[in-house]
């Protein structure tokens, strides 16, 4: 059995502790008449009781006009009516001690509000009664209504965006919401990702930590790349863009990707396009400058020497006249497959002309670079090359020139290179210049470890 909170003079402040129980009522009436929420007191929802703060409350003059209201029935909206009376009932038998919490109630004027209300039972003066309390929350519980609905609503726009969308939980990346998108990208059910958090989406949970890390600063991040991967463990990269939101009573991001894969895959075809020679598969005369011009700058960096040979093919022209153009095509590629057979990965060599060829060797001081290039004149020298039932012997001349701190860029380096390649050609061609006895007397930038 629950205890009963005792209205009585026992209970009431200590100046009415004295008085007769005939004297008490008024006093206590007049103790709770003072109060600012709403109170009222019923047996089986006949008023007994009720204080003005509960009149207005509900828009009555007063609380006369309360008590003469035969039952509070049309207080409580017709759809509560039930639970209400199941509530009273409980109370009453004592299976339930006490109710704290919020119901829509009818205003005189027929209209609904909210009210936060406690309900108790009370030892009244001829028995038990229900005491409840009541003060007006509509605005806040309008609040949280209107919140509600914007949530709805952002979800229902979110469901049918063309884009993969998710919302996860700041504190713990939990996901609390997911769009079809998502769940086609991600091959999980939305089950699934509610199951789950933000982090097994990533290949790297640090690129997680890495957004987190921005958001400490920032409240939005745009096109973001990432990887990330589906529940079959395929890995794509997505652009990613986010925004810090409330939701759900909870700070979380509100991400939105998009699956560059594709997009990257074209973008590195386009990209090879562009900067390598069609022919020969090696860099186009853009993109080795390009590449040259970073060397340079690495070069001056770390103080390393940079060489580089200009290589151009003689008698050219009577190849083409002999054998024919397709042949000489053959015989551009047959001179490149040599070539990159005898350099480093490190090396870069791009086709400069028709049929010129530039190299640089990094680390590598001219001395170095004249052994690099005499074994590649040679390599061509003694392995001809079959273009179609022809063995086609051909040979090159190479000019080298190093990097020297007077150089204010890749061009006058090349033009050095040329200008021994012009050398070469002079001095009778399928050769290298300058010659060694020369070269080492250059002055270098820098020397490499494997040099010595
Ligand atoms: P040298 O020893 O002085 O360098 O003589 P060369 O005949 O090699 O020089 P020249 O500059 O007179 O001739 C270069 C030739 O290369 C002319 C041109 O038709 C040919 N050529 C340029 N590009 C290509 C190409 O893509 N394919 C073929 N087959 N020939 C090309
Ligand atoms: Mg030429
Ligand atoms: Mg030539």
């Amino acid at each position: 059995m629950t205890k009963k909170i005792r209205i009585h003079p026992t209970d009431a402040p200590s100046k009415l502790t004295h008085i007769n129980q005939k004297q008490v009522t008024p006093d206590f009436r007049s103790f709770f008449d003072e109060f600012v929420q709403g109170i009222i007191v019923h047996r089986n929802f006949k008023p007994l009781y009720a204080n003005n703060a509960f009149a207005s409350l509900f828009g009555y003059k007063n609380s006369g006009e309360v008590l003469a209201l035969p039952l509070l029935r049309e207080l409580v909206p017709n759809d509560l009516w039930p639970s209400v009376e199941i509530e009273y009932d409980e109370m009453m038998r004592g299976l339930k001690e006490a109710y704290i919490g919020r119901s829509r109630c009818v205003h005189k004027n027929g209209q609904e509000f909210w009210c936060a209300i406690t309900l108790r039972v009370i030892d009244w003066l001829d028995g038990p009664a229900m005491m409840l309390t009541a003060y007006d929350i509509t605005q806040q519980v309008e609040l949280e209504y209107g919140l509600l609905t914007n949530e709805q609503k952002l979800r229902s726009v979110l469901e049918i965006l063309p884009y993969p969308i998710y919302i996860s939980r700041r504190s713990d990346g939990q996901i609390m919401f997911v769009n079809r998108k998502s769940c086609l990208l991600f091959q999980k059910s939305a089950g699934q990702f509610l199951r789950s958090t933000a982090d097994e989406l990533f290949v790297d949970p640090q690129d997680r930590q890495n957004l987190l890390n921005l958001f400490q600063t920032i409240s939005d991040v745009r096109e973001i790349e990432v990887r990330m991967k589906t529940s079959q463990n395929r890995s794509f990269i997505a652009e990613l863009a986010s925004i810090a939101i409330d939701y759900n009573g909870d700070k979380a991001f509100l991400v939105a990707l998009n699956d560059i894969s594709q997009r990257k895959i074209l973008e590195a075809e386009l990209f090879r396009q562009a900067s390598i020679d069609a022919l020969t598969g090696i860099n186009n005369r853009g993109h080795f400058q390009s590449l040259a011009e970073q060397e340079v700058r690495r070069a001056r960096r770390f103080s390393r020497a940079l060489t580089a040979l200009m290589i151009d093919i003689d008698f050219f022209k009577p190849i083409n006249d002999t054998f024919g153009h397709a042949a000489g095509d053959v015989v551009l590629q047959g001179i490149v497959k040599r070539a990159t057979e005898s350099l480093r990965q490190s090396d870069c060599i791009g086709r400069v002309g028709g049929e010129e060829f530039a190299v640089l060797l990094p680390e590598t001081s001219i001395s170095a670079a004249y052994d690099v290039a005499d074994r590649l004149r040679k390599h061509i020298e003694e392995k001809p090359i079959v273009a179609g039932h022809q063995a086609i012997s051909c040979t090159v001349s190479i000019g080298i020139a190093e990097l020297i701190p007077e150089d204010s860029g890749i061009d006058d380096l090349l033009r050095r290179a040329d200008k021994a390649l012009y050398a070469a050609k002079q001095a009778g061609r399928n050769r290298v210049e300058p010659k060694r006895e020369l070269s080492e007397s250059k002055i270098s930038v820098g020397k490499r470890a494997s040099d010595s």
